[in-house]
């Protein structure tokens, strides 16, 4: 375990809202006795497990307890925190900004005080990297989408560098990403790159498809793309002849029930094909789990070596958002720490 704490690591696929730890979690609690919310609403334990549409339910609650700018600034600083706590070098945050009449929180806001969080920790010496992804919820359309990557091409401009690209996230089963396509193109054509959560669940062949011909810079989760589980190879080949790296989560995915095993991750056909996968938490709060935790866990379900595991995360450099520059750093990082960890 110590091994994987000392590893250095990028998360890229973190979701700020479903990062809360129990910790702040608990001191949210405290700041809203009123809301009468209780502390498992909140996380799925060890060993237990939930539909798709349960985890949703799960962001709901923590959604009512995260609604004022000073919520937004003690979670993103705690998680952040958090995450260079456990080893990892560089962050790619994203969240959805959210507007709340009752707190008079606008999405312009929401975004400022995310960055504020990143900017604040920048002065506190961690030793992390981090930046931010606009996240769009499809559950909410093609008129927000289209508003959401405004806000994010606004920021991308503004924030120096700390807003580097788009998500598309949110309940699967909800909307149809031939309605989001221009909101997706048009942050495309700016210059945002672009994270998709694509055939999350299966049954989502066509609307994959269209995606893809984008195409994103990287897919979250891509669960049911390959032939084995009702994808098809005519997708492999697109997402492999484009290079588009996945973001892989193997604890949110088997708490979340789309996948049946550790040992039946998706992790171990893209691996095996040699294709770009980074390791990546989802939502560590909610999923309780860290991203040390994850490589572990990856490792001893497929029988992989330290060697393998430093290899994986050092490729996943490859994958990130930010310029040449940052990258060029980072693998300045890896190999600087490489004597002592390996
Ligand atoms: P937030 O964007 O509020 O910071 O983080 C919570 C949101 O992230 C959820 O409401 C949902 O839209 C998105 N999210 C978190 N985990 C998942 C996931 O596993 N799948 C999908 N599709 N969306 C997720």
């Amino acid at each position: 375990a110590e091994f994987y704490q000392k590893l250095p690591k990028v998360e890229l696929h973190a979701h700020l809202n479903g990062s809360v730890s129990s910790e702040t979690i608990q001191k949210l609690l405290s700041r809203k006795p009123h809301l009468n919310i209780k502390h498992s609403m909140t996380a799925i334990g060890k060993g237990q497990r939930r539909t798709l549409d349960e985890c949703f339910e799960v962001f709901k609650v923590i959604h009512k307890l995260v609604d004022t700018e000073e919520d937004i600034l003690m979670v993103a600083t705690d998680v952040i925190r958090e995450f260079a706590a456990d080893g990892v070098k560089y962050l790619e945050l994203r969240s959805t900004p959210r507007e709340e009449k009752e707190t008079r929180l606008t999405k312009a806001n929401y975004v400022e005080t995310v960055i504020k969080a990143i900017q604040q920790c920048k002065e506190e010496d961690l030793d992390i990297d981090v930046r931010f992804l606009i996240a769009i919820d499809r559950r909410n359309g093609t008129d927000v989408a289209m508003e959401t990557v405004k806000l994010a091409e606004q920021y991308m401009l503004s924030s120096e560098g700390l807003v580097v690209g788009l998500d598309l996230s949110g309940d699967p089963t909800v909307g149809h990403g031939k309605d989001l396509l221009p909101a997706l193109q048009r942050a495309k054509n700016c210059g945002l790159k672009l994270s998709l959560h694509l055939s999350e669940v299966p049954s989502q062949l066509e609307e994959t498809d269209l995606l893809l011909h984008l195409p994103p810079d990287r897919i979250g989760h891509g669960t049911f793309l390959h032939p084995e589980v009702g994808g098809s190879q005519s997708l492999v080949d697109k997402v492999v002849k484009n290079n588009i790296p996945l973001e892989l989560c193997l604890t949110s995915n088997v708490k979340g029930q789309t996948v049946a095993s550790y040992a039946d991750h998706h992790f171990k056909y893209w691996y095996q094909l040699g294709h770009p996968t980074v390791i990546c938490t989802d939502d560590k709060g909610v999923f309780c789990t860290d991203l040390s935790h994850e490589y572990q866990v990856a490792a001893s379900t497929f029988g992989l070596s330290h060697e393998d595991m430093w290899r994986i995360s050092n490729q996943a450099i490859d994958c990130i958002f930010a310029t040449e520059a940052v990258k060029q750093q980072l693998k300045q990082k890896w190999n600087d720490l490489h004597p002592q960890v390996l």
